[in-house]
């Protein structure tokens, strides 16, 4: 039995897991529960699986949910919650599926409380991704892969030398806008923008789909997570989002994972690794799908890969204004502001005019994020 913190339990990747532990009843207890504004759904969580402890953002809905429940489950709030909830003593794992930069203080502190974490908010790794993996190392802790991508490049791998990968093979479905001719863009509005074809998943995240920075952020986490220099991190665009992922090795050979899309599969991996259980929620009919087609990403349209890739080389602080830019961009359009090209617009400014601090501490970190927010909208 393993004990799990889900932190972000109200969201798309949070209700998944909780699907997942529905499903595993014998294998995963939820010890901890955290949501940002849903006070609704997560105190039908509470209810549904008696954790010790939940976490809500405001003081004054955590205090509204301490009245219904009396001394159990705690309830805590805001970033000292979060805080508490990942460093449980009961909790074996923690996953953070908290959009933005909320759960990277707490997956540092379930780190050294000794904590494998398991890690689906991107903005941790690209962030603080030296840190953060320099901490799971000295903790003896694992960090595991929710993404869909990162979770089939672990097991590809399956724990062999980075030294003998020739590249990591991210597929990108190339998201609604694959055809759409570049003099379109700039009429693209937020409701296509927020259709995707092969997932259904939060809201900045499916804008990031569309521009292809998800697959930026992507590629700066899988530097990061399996040790590999940018330039042996490279992505293909498959629309059928069947394999999830590929490994090159060093002889040539490819090895992909394949399933129908369903982010319970890697999230339950992560949550029962290194077993694997049986679940018969993901069925994958290859006959039926009939054809696994492969293109190049068009730099021209998506300049979002060769932006983060720049951001992955030069490293330091540059990746966190990356992803804050980018952040401070999609909310710009999502309210109007600025137009589906002006997303990449503003990252590449913010990006120009950065100085980049080489290997930053946790605080200038922050601070070139809280920077890059406020570049992107000024
Ligand atoms: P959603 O927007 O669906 O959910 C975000 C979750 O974060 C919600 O539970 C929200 O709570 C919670 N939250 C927000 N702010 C706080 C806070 N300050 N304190 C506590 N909880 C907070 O996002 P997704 O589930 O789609 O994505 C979550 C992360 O996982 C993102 O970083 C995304 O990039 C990554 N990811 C998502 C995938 C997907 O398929 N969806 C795939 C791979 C990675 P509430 O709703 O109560 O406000």
């Amino acid at each position: 039995m393993k004990n799990v913190v889900l932190l972000g339990s109200t969201g798309s990747i949070g209700t998944s897991t909780i699907k997942v532990v529905e499903d595993l009843p014998d294998r995963l207890r939820l010890v901890g529960l955290a949501a940002g504004g849903n006070a609704e759904l997560l105190l039908e969580q509470a209810r549904r699986f008696e954790p010790e402890a939940i976490s809500i953002a405001s003081e004054e809905k955590a205090a509204e949910l301490a009245g219904l429940f009396g001394t159990h489950p705690q309830v805590l709030h805001g970033d000292e919650g979060l805080l508490r909830l990942a460093t449980l003593p009961s909790a074996d794992i923690v996953l953070i599926a908290i959009v933005g930069t909320a759960g990277l203080q707490p997956a540092l502190a379930a780190i050294r409380a000794g904590k494998d974490i398991a890690v689906a908010s991107k903005e941790i790794l690209v962030m603080a991704g030296e840190i953060v993996m320099e901490e799971a190392r000295r903790c003896g802790v694992r960090v595991l892969a929710v993404d869909s991508e990162h979770s089939a490049i672990f097991q590809c791998l399956d724990g062999r030398d980075p030294a003998t990968v020739r590249n990591l093979w991210l597929t990108a479905s190339g998201g609604p806008f694959r055809k759409t001719p570049k003099e379109e863009f700039p009429d693209i509005t937020v409701e296509r923008a927020l259709k995707h074809p092969s997932w259904v998943m939060g809201r900045k995240i499916t804008i990031d789909s569309a521009t292809l920075f998800n697959k930026g952020l992507e590629m700066i986490e899988a530097r990061w997570l399996f040790d590999v220099g940018m330039d042996r991190v490279r992505v293909v665009v498959h629309p059928q989002s069947v394999i999830h992922s590929m490994v090159e090795f060093v002889d040539g050979s490819l090895i992909a994972q394949l399933s129908t899309p369903d982010m319970c599969l890697p999230i339950q991996y992560a949550l029962t690794y290194p077993d694997r259980a049986p679940s018969a929620r993901v069925q994958t009919d290859l006959a039926k799908i009939g054809q696994l087609t492969f293109e190049e990403p068009d730099p021209e349209r998506f300049p979002a890969i060769e932006l983060a890739r720049r951001a992955g080389e030069q490293g330091g602080t540059l990746p966190a204004v990356f992803n804050a830019a980018n952040e401070a961009a999609v909310d710009a359009f999502c309210g109007g502001q600025i137009d589906f090209p002006g997303i990449t617009a503003t990252v590449r400014r913010v990006m120009d005019v950065h100085r980049r601090v080489e290997h930053p501490t946790l605080e200038q970190i922050l601070e070139a994020d809280a920077w890059a927010r406020s570049a992107a909208v000024g």
